[in-house]
């Protein structure tokens, strides 16, 4: 078991057959499942909602959809991590709490958060200034919020 991290930054051992669970419907299940179909893994990409990426825009989330499909990625929606043992992940239905057995998985891949990273607001914790934390400063989530938020922000100064 490995998370997203170590998988982007080489440092994870991973098995051939992969089960990715993606607990945040974002950029980081598709981007993770997409560099181990590359690598040659067969996939299985577990997500919480109803599709992978679903919190991304639409255009991106198709997009990458399709790339993975093209892949042979194995998409399974409505799926929250249960448990795994030996070579075996224990999926549960989020609707109706049913299992989901994904057997023969060499490794898995847990996608389940971010965290932020505020070394500049700390940085400037006693300055007499105004600080606004925006975007992924304050919660990793996507493009839009940080734009939204840098807007709020720049129309209070
Ligand atoms: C692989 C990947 C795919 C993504 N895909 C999507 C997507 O499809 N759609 C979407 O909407 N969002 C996507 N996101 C999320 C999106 O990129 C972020 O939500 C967004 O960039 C956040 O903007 P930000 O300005 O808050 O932070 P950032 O874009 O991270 O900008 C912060 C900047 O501050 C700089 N910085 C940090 N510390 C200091 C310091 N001490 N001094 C000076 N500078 C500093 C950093 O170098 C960086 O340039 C993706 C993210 C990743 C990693």
């Amino acid at each position: 078991m490995v998370d997203s991290w170590a998988v982007i930054r080489g440092e994870a051992n991973v098995g051939g057959s992969v089960v990715v669970a993606d607990w945040r419907n974002d950029w980081i299940g598709l981007g993770v499942a997409h560099k181990l179909a590359l690598d040659g893994c067969r996939v299985r990409l577990a997500v919480t909602g109803m599709v992978p990426g679903q919190n991304l825009q639409d255009g991106v989330r198709d997009f990458w959809i399709g790339e993975l499909h093209k892949l042979g990625v194995e998409m399974i929606p409505y799926a929250r991590l249960f448990g795994a043992d030996a070579d075996t992940v224990y999926l549960q239905h989020t609707v109706n709490d049913q299992p989901i057995i994904c057997d023969e998985v060499e490794t898995l891949v847990l996608s389940q958060g971010t965290r932020p990273l505020k070394t500049l607001a700390e940085a400037l914790a006693d300055w007499d200034g105004d600080v606004h934390v925006i975007g992924d400063a304050l919660s990793p989530r996507t493009a839009e919020e940080a734009v939204l938020e840098g807007l709020k922000a720049g129309m209070a100064i």
